[in-house]
């Protein structure tokens, strides 16, 4: 059986005009004789509607319920794609993960897909049939509804493309693609052919929105391939693939950012062992993200400073959680809420010397103050003021040849 999984996201099911096109482009596989099975995200903007009536409710909402509440918005989806090529006179029915079911693991509201039940998703393929699975949901060993992490229809959909083997995936979403940096942001992005997964997981991870990185890590570990695609054109997409197929031997992929950080820095910590775990203990306690991290080294082996980033939406809880933190002690906090992180990824630059130079060189001709800087094997990230943000992309967009 060829089958090809095909998702869609929320502006591609936005409005029934949407859906309407959605039936238009499944119908096109099933002309090419694809077996197809269909996932679906939630109309643009519903999960975030139910997610408030929960809020309203209460801040602290009981997470069981609140997984039952916002999978409902994928039901909507799934029955009006359903519906609509069953109209056009083909065999279509929606899934509910709990009629397959699709069985998950771990807390709610960031639950894992560990199985699917084959049996009678299968049966109806042979029929002739187009199943529409709702993504984003499962159930758990109660039997309860789960939800596996916001933007989660796409780890739905890699998971499968696992289980079906399916021959393809294809992620369906408002841009055609992967683009080397964001295009609202530099005139210069061009949309890249083929990506690694891990360089993808970093660009993802980094700030490029396009898949939800839990998925992409899915994919990556069960060696899916991932076309990345628009509904509303018929251009080509971008390819998520193993390193080894990818022919394009650039050394720098993309460039990516984070808009919005903060920057916090303690002076004159005591300089003993078990501060640092001291500070971000509690941080970690209440879901605070610390992100970069750097401890100066210090002069008078007594007292140190530490300068820490986290998402301005994370700004204030984080400054409340240290002052009242009787472990550690400290003279002062320095708090600069208008910096963002702007990073280059490339699984080029394993094998190539030279590339921290070129980019911090780029950075200084533009007079661009690097603030902190962390690394990891492919990809190297710098905090710089927030008002040079779009210079800082656009040079090293340039500098690394991204540009033509
Ligand atoms: N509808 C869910 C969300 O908005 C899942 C998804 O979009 O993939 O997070
Ligand atoms: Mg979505």
């Amino acid at each position: 059986m060829k089958i090809v999984v095909l998702k869609f996201g929320g502006t591609s099911v936005g409005s029934i005009k949407k859906i309407l096109k959605v039936t238009k482009i499944i119908s096109g596989y099933i002309k090419k004789r694809y077996k197809v099975i269909v996932v679906s995200s939630a109309m643009s903007g519903e999960t975030n509607k139910l997610a408030k009536l929960t809020k309203k409710i209460s801040s602290n909402f009981i997470s069981s319920e609140y997984d039952a509440i916002v999978a409902t918005g994928e039901q909507i989806a799934c029955s009006l794609i359903a519906g609509g090529l069953s109209d056009k006179g083909y065999l279509s029915r929606s899934w509910q993960a709990w009629q397959i079911p699709i069985i998950t693991r771990g807390d709610h509201s960031h639950s894992r897909i560990i199985n699917i039940n084959k049996k009678n998703i299968l049966r109806f393929l042979k029929k002739g049939g187009i199943p529409v699975i709702a993504g984003f949901q499962g159930i758990n060993s109660e039997n309860r509804i789960t939800t596996i992490g916001r933007g989660g229809s796409d780890a739905s959909a890699i998971m499968l493309a696992k289980f079906f083997k399916a021959k393809k995936c294809i992620i369906y979403t408002d841009v055609d693609g992967v683009y080397t940096t964001d295009p609202n942001v530099s005139k210069k992005a061009k949309k890249i052919k083929q990506i690694s997964y891990e360089e993808m997981l970093e660009m993802s991870s980094l700030g490029a929105k396009v898949m939800q990185p839990h998925s992409i890590q899915d994919a990556r570990l069960n060696r899916i391939d991932i076309e990345v695609r628009s509904s509303f054109s018929n251009n080509n997409g971008s390819l998520i693939t193993k390193r080894k197929n990818i022919s394009n031997r650039n050394i720098i992929r993309g460039v990516s950012f984070t808009k919005y950080d903060s920057k916090i820095t303690l002076i004159g910590v005591k300089d003993r062992p078990g501060v640092a775990a001291a500070i971000f203990a509690p941080l970690y306690k209440n879901s605070i993200n610390v992100d970069m991290v750097v401890q100066n080294i210090s002069s008078n082996k007594r007292e140190t400073d530490l300068t820490f980033t986290v998402k301005n939406e994370d700004l204030l809880k984080t400054e409340k959680i240290i002052k009242k933190n009787k472990n550690i002690i400290f003279k002062k906090i320095i708090v600069d809420e208008k910096v963002s992180k702007v990073s280059i990824v490339g699984v080029g630059m394993i094998t190539t010397p030279g590339v921290t130079f070129r980019m911090f060189n780029a950075l200084a001709k533009k007079n661009i103050n690097i603030i902190v800087i962390s690394t990891s094997e492919i990809k190297i990230s710098v905090l710089i003021d927030r008002k040079n943000l779009n210079k800082a992309v656009d040079v090293l967009h340039k500098e690394f040849k991204l540009d033509n």
